[in-house]
């Protein structure tokens, strides 16, 4: 027996709108469909066979929202893409992991369950070639019994072939429907990430709204929890802890936003670059000035800019004085209330204050490089 190469077009499968099924029930698909002389489940068919290479599609079931999933083959992550949106990409097309970056032949994108499905449907076919082959051979091999003396007798029946629904799929459920800002494709994701499927690598402005709305998530989520969990996670300083870290977090998001922005459009960055200039608010602001960019102090209110020096210097002294204030504290925030010495309170409404006026900040820094802000969801 010839061995059978197999050219499996799965993932253009879908394009076949005849063979699309949005909700996967298996009652309903039970109906073998006669495909180039094999019996096939409804979902699966032969398109050629030439030499030994048989063509087969497969069709990929979509959610209840037109999406469908890909698998990373480097960190084996799920995200899905909207199946319409995938149909408009040129058949070769090369995609992105949106959360390890891995980029390759969008066919190395097939899910564990859309390896199953297109495994049944080969199986399939192999089970009815294989039955022929053997009742080919088994014909010649009919001739009559002898009538007398040894021999062997040989009684063979071949038997149709019904041929089972080919597995649904059941994979991760959507929680909303991102777009990306560049090339519109809709796609929705289970983690944070950094790469559009299509595009590539995110704008910096994107990733700091996203991470910004994360820790206006995590703030909430804390009210969501039982009052007996949240009474012994507030007694042990969680709470605290993690209003800490969103400042801390705040000031890494910024740190990013700005490096990027400064290096896309400082042609000799890397030699004005020196240290983490990015951690310090006026020295960012100075040095986006020098390079001839406006001044970010112009682009946000006094108040705000006087704001976000207080939780810059928060996360400083929580950093690296556990809290205490110092002289570097008081220098920016001559009129603290904590004196010197005696540890700062912190509290979920100074955190909540300091993520809208980060986002203020990000959005003043963006305008810098020139381009409008890209929108990334749906809501
Ligand atoms: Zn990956
Ligand atoms: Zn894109």
């Amino acid at each position: 027996m010839p061995s059978n190469r197999w050219s499996l077009s799965v993932p253009e499968a879908h394009r076949d709108r005849k063979l699309r099924a949005r909700n996967v029930s298996h009652a309903r698909h039970n109906v073998p469909v006669w495909s180039n002389g094999f019996s096939m489940p409804d979902g699966a068919r032969i398109l050629g066979q030439h030499g030994d290479e048989v063509r087969m599609q497969v069709s990929m079931p979509t959610d209840e929202h037109g999406f469908f999933g890909r698998e990373c083959p480097s960190c084996s992550q799920l995200f899905r893409v909207d199946a319409d949106d995938y149909e408009a990409l040129p058949d070769d097309i090369q995609l992105w992991c949106v959360y390890c970056g891995h980029h390759g032949e969008h066919s190395d994108f097939i899910t564990r369950q859309q390896l199953d499905r297109a495994t049944r449907a080969v199986e399939d076919w192999a089970m009815q070639s294989i039955g022929r082959r053997l009742d080919q051979s088994l014909r010649r091999l009919s001739t009559p019994p002898p009538r007398s003396g040894f021999g062997i007798q040989i009684s063979y029946r071949s038997t149709p072939f019904y041929p089972q629904p080919l597995p649904g799929i059941d994979e991760e459920t959507l929680i909303r429907i991102r777009s990306c800002g560049s090339c519109a494709l809709r796609y929705a994701i289970f983690g944070e990430h950094r790469y559009c499927p299509v595009c590539g690598p995110l704008p910096a402005d994107v990733i700091a709204t996203d991470a910004i709305n994360a820790e206006t998530a995590r703030l909430d989520a804390l009210g969501h929890l039982p009052p007996h969990t949240a009474a012994t996670l507030r007694e042990q300083g969680v709470f605290t802890r993690i209003w800490v870290d969103t400042l801390k977090n705040l000031v890494g998001i910024v740190e990013t936003l700005a490096g990027t922005v400064f290096r896309t459009t400082v042609p000799d960055a890397p030699q004005q670059l020196k240290g983490n200039v990015f951690q310090r608010l006026d020295d960012t602001a100075d040095l986006f000035v020098e390079a001839g960019h406006i001044d970010l102090r112009t682009l946000v209110d006094a108040a705000t800019w006087q704001r976000l020096r207080q939780a810059w210097a928060t996360r400083h002294v929580f950093t690296h004085n556990d809290g205490v204030v110092d002289e570097k504290y008081l220098a920016a925030v001559p009129a603290s209330t904590t004196p010197r010495g005696q540890r700062l309170v912190i509290t979920e409404q100074l955190s909540r204050q300091a993520i809208a006026d980060t986002q203020q900040l990000c959005s003043a820094i963006a305008r810098l490089t020139g381009r409008p802000t890209a929108a990334t969801s749906v809501p």
